[in-house]
């Protein structure tokens, strides 16, 4: 069969979840047989989101081949539980960078290079890559910011194009947000009429149209929007606002959304989706036995989404071990010796996040040596793994002044290194240890084997920095021993305290890859430690 397309643009307002409704409509028409994978196409001009602060769009997700992504990716894989790639997240910088190389090359000689068409060439050629060579059914595509940006129109000309090539092959649906108003106490459409308008002008109808709204919407307002918007009313769905996130499945198909697409896709229906074990997830998760209270110090807490994949592998991990983890995010700025009891006192886990640059450090060395003092259950990740190495050899092992030579070049110790690989870049986009890497587990009486429970595991990395072996036997002797190394390199990837109950620093980034029906084994042994304290 040829590959359908189905492309998600958003219209009034940012943060209407499009991403959330992709991936439950892409987990609904898989969960019905069809291979689907999702993109997101982000208008942009950064190459890729990897020079971003988190502060900017939330976390940098890493794919298992290395790219840097827009967390949405996360959401994906969650979601579908298959993995994506460098091509399921394009950006505007990336679009013009491979035009422009062309360019130079000589590829367009003669031309003037344009918007239209090399540009949205361009980006026609990126959204069919995923189509019939990588096998996949059914791409969905979801154009990142909201109709009318300025930066979006290039993408909206190319669903415009698409859709006039690919016919009934390609689908649109928009996802705009009805409010109500308390004084008038009405629900508004009009945001609603003038997005599809602006839509429009661009020379896209969309098919479908999904109605953000914070409660349930009367029928009348779905017809009324059908009308107004060329659009039928079985074609118009409401996403209201639900507890979890993983609710958006179960409300969409409860809508028929997944129906009406494959329908207007011309596809077959099908078998009814298979949701069972994502629903007995669910259950899991909405009805816990018991609750438990696990930190996560960090700079960047003011913006969860900041540390999405972890807030989810939580989830996942929660579900798994039956308790609801009350997720603590703490500023690691504000943890001090005077307040380190009433910050963490009431925490039976602790979580050291990962991170960049100097500030906040020392709040996160005060962290992980209460966890270590107090015998609390600890996962360092990234740098938080390194935070733990500097806070031992400066208190353990009396290394005044340890530090990562990230943070301080002229350490009199440094336990923290750059990597050898590292040395002599000077570009930053792109340049750090990406993506999977193969660790093996040295030790089978560690807390790591009893996790994974085999030796040779592969995880996503994002790192400059690395444990300094030449430190090794000191760190072992004195109780630090490194429990997981990269067997080509040597280098340290986990390292563990076996006096502590559960004290894990790891290199490597395990919430990346943890989804719903795979939560991942590291964070569900640590939240089944945290539980048993
Ligand atoms: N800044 C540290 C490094 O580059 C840790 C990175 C991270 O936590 N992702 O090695």
């Amino acid at each position: 069969m040829s590959t359908k397309y189905i492309f998600v643009t958003g219209g009034v307002t940012s943060s209407l979840g499009k991403g959330i409704l992709a991936s439950s409509l892409a987990k609904l028409l898989q969960a019905r047989g069809y291979s689907v994978t999702i993109q997101k196409l982000d208008p942009y001009i950064n190459v890729d989101p990897g020079t971003l602060n988190p502060y900017e769009h939330g976390e940098c997700y890493v794919t298992a081949d290395g790219a840097e992504t827009d967390l949405d990716l996360g959401h994906y894989e969650r979601f579908l539980n298959v993995r994506t790639s460098q091509a399921n997240n394009v950006t505007t910088g990336r679009i013009y960078q491979s035009v422009i190389n062309k360019e130079r090359r000589g590829d367009y000689l003669g031309k003037t290079v344009q918007i239209i068409p090399h540009i949205t060439d361009e980006i026609k050629r990126r959204i069919k890559m995923l189509g019939p060579k990588q096998g996949y059914d059914i791409v969905v595509t979801e154009i990142g910011g909201t109709v009318g940006d300025i930066e979006s129109l290039p993408y909206i000309e190319s669903v415009r194009q698409l859709k006039w090539e690919l016919g009934a092959n390609a689908l649109v649906i928009h996802l705009t947000l009805v409010p109500y108003l308390k004084a008038a106490g009405e629900d508004k459409t009009k945001p609603t009429q003038h997005s599809v308008k602006m839509l429009l002008e661009s020379g896209v109808q969309p098919d479908v149209l999904v109605l953000r709204s914070e409660h349930k919407l009367e029928s009348s307002v779905r017809a009324k929007v059908a009308r107004f918007c060329n659009v039928e009313e079985e074609a118009v769905v409401e996403s209201r606002d639900v507890a979890t996130i993983y609710d958006v499945p179960n409300m969409m198909h409860e809508q028929k959304l997944d129906v009406t697409v494959l329908k207007k896709l011309k596809l077959p229906l099908r078998e009814e989706p298979n949701l069972d074990a994502w629903n007995a997830f669910l259950d899991r998760h909405k009805h816990p036995k018991g609750s438990v209270n696990v930190g996560l110090v960090g700079k960047y807490v003011e913006l969860p989404d900041s540390y999405k994949s972890i807030s989810e592998a939580l989830v996942h991990a929660g579900a798994e071990n039956h308790v609801h983890v009350n997720l603590q995010l703490i500023h690691s700025e504000k943890v001090n010796e005077q307040n380190a009891t009433e910050l963490l006192g009431n925490l039976q886990g602790i979580i050291v996040a990962p991170g960049f640059g100097h500030r906040g450090i020392d709040g996160k060395i005060i962290a992980v040596k209460y966890a270590r003092e107090h015998n609390i259950p600890f996962l360092g990740i990234c740098l938080g793994m390194q935070i733990a190495v500097i806070e031992y050899a400066r208190n353990i092992l009396g290394m005044d002044g340890a530090d990562s030579v990230e943070m301080n070049e002229k350490t009199k110790y440094p336990v923290i290194d750059l990597m050898e690989g590292q040395k002599g870049i000077t570009e930053k986009g792109g340049t750090m240890r990406l993506g999977e890497y193969a660790c093996k587990i040295t030790d089978k009486a560690s807390n790591l084997y009893k996790a994974y429970n085999k030796t040779d595991i592969a995880e996503r990395h994002r790192h400059r920095y690395e444990f300094n072996s030449q430190y090794i036997d000191r760190f072992r002797e004195a109780g630090m021993t490194a429990t997981g190394v990269n067997p080509d390199t040597n280098l340290v990837e986990v390292v563990e305290l076996p006096a502590h109950r559960w004290f894990v620093g790891v290199q490597y980034h395990p919430e990346y890859s943890s989804t719903v029906l795979n939560p991942h084994p590291l964070f569900v042994a640590f939240v089944k430690a945290v539980k048993q304290k």
